[in-house]
């Protein structure tokens, strides 16, 4: 062995020995995420989740609106000694675990709730009629806390930075794309988010490389005619036979438009038009939304919408106005897995949970506003799966219906403090040389 390769030798000895064994990439590299299982699922970190989850729930706001979430989540992370930005997208919060210094890994949660009546009686039901956390935001917070109690009881082993993000808006609001123009994510290599699943069972996960959930626009169109008697017709131009006529066309778009193996979605959701039995209205507002796997198709929908509502109200003689709502609704891009993070993805949840735990997914039309985070830098998203065998079937998401099994808890504050750490720990090259410990001790 010459010379150099004595060296290194030497440098890689005292890499690896100056690291800390709960961190160490050598013999313990699968001690890393089981011991975060574990330390997730004791109860002062357990109970911890569970009664932040429920105070959440019981207030549920809407996009932009979570003031007393946002203040919630300040005052526990005050509590926990970490530091954080604030306001950042209104009520969002960034907040930072570790040296400060790069590199940067992020993890994110959805605050907000939605505006639907909460059906399930239990004693922590939402206290504000109308709203209702029905897609587990209120979970996402509480996991993510969670993470950061586990993350901060480490924080000096920890090989870099974790960036907390909690973000404002997710249904419909955008307010990931709020947060990435805030500047955010600028020195940050790489983002994981999560969302619960009634549909895998409970310490089981699910996600895939590559494309996973669809791009999402909305849209709205008024459909004006001249109302009159129904019984006279012919002196009205009726916009409910013609709205009819537009969302059958609509339905074409999909059927006879698009490529059958490119996956797409026109859906009318809301038809909203007349005030009695015997009157033809003056005037029909509909809206929907359209959902496709690449930019072309999605652009290629958007333009036909607009034509086709158009163009086929005009065969009835009404006018019609299509408004994309972009304002309020900024269209969502494809949430797109990167392929390396899919790969750290399958052995920190292989090792946390057993490799036959970790399930591929097929792609959903749903869609995540975690994709704007994708535009920018690698990210990953993934389901954690919180069906219990034993217990009732639970609801799908925005059901009034739907409940969170609070067991999934610690899966998901394990998952996002073992993603982060080990993610950290891979990319040591991230680090500039100046400020790396490695540098001086040579
Ligand atoms: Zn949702
Ligand atoms: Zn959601």
């Amino acid at each position: 062995m010459n010379f150099f390769n004595w060296l290194s030798l030497f440098i890689v000895f005292h890499v690896f020995a100056a690291t800390p064994r709960i961190f160490s990439l050598t013999d313990s590299s699968t001690q890393l995420p089981v011991n975060f299982l574990d330390a997730a699922k004791k109860p002062e970190v357990f109970d911890y989740m569970v009664r932040i989850r429920r105070k959440i729930h019981e207030n549920p706001e809407l996009g932009y609106e979570e003031f007393e979430t946002s203040k919630l989540i300040r005052a526990e992370l005050d509590q926990l000694g970490i530091p954080y930005k604030h306001p950042v997208a209104i009520t969002g919060i960034i907040g930072f675990i570790g040296t400060g210094r790069s590199p940067f890994v992020a993890i994110r949660a959805d605050m907000d709730a939605l505006p639907m009546q909460e059906m399930v009686e239990w004693e922590h039901k939402s206290k504000v009629p109308g709203k209702m956390h029905g897609c587990g935001h209120d979970a996402h917070v509480a996991m993510l806390l969670g993470a950061a109690k586990i993350l901060k009881h480490h924080e000096k082993e920890i090989q870099g930075t974790v960036v907390l993000v909690f973000q404002p808006a997710e249904e419909g609001g955008g307010g990931a794309k709020r947060i990435v123009e805030a500047g955010t994510l600028e020195n940050v290599s790489a983002i994981f988010g999560l969302h619960v699943s009634p549909n895998f069972p409970l310490g089981e996960v699910g996600s895939r490389s590559g494309p996973m959930l669809a791009g999402n626009g909305f849209f709205e169109a008024i459909i004006r005619g001249k109302g009159g008697h129904a019984a006279i017709p012919q002196q009205s131009i009726d916009p409910i036979l013609a709205t009819s006529n537009v969302i059958i066309s609509l339905q074409n778009l999909v059927s006879r438009e698009a490529d059958p193996l490119d996956s797409q979605v026109v859906t009318v959701g809301k038809f909203q038009g007349g005030s009695a039995f015997n009157i033809i209205p003056d005037s029909v507002t509909i809206g929907g939304t359209f959902r496709a796997f690449s930019k072309e198709s999605f652009q290629q929908l958007r333009h036909r919408i607009e034509q086709v509502v158009i163009a086929q109200a005009a065969v009835q003689r009404c006018n019609a106005t299509v408004n994309f709502l972009q304002e309020q609704n900024p269209f969502f891009p494809v949430t797109i897995n990167d392929g390396d993070l899919h790969e750290h993805f399958r052995s920190v949840a292989g090792s946390l949970l057993g490799v036959n735990k970790v399930n591929n997914m097929q792609p959903l039309m749903g869609a995540e506003d975690f994709s704007f985070y994708q535009e920018v830098i690698p990210g990953y998203f993934f389901m954690v799966g919180m069906q219990n065998a034993s217990h009732e079937k639970l609801e799908q998401v925005h059901s009034p219906y739907f409940k969170v099994n609070e067991d999934v808890l610690p899966y998901g504050a394990a998952l996002h403090a073992s993603l982060a750490v080990s993610y950290l720990l891979k990319h040591p090259q991230d680090i500039a040389p100046a400020e790396g410990k490695y540098h001086d001790e040579l």
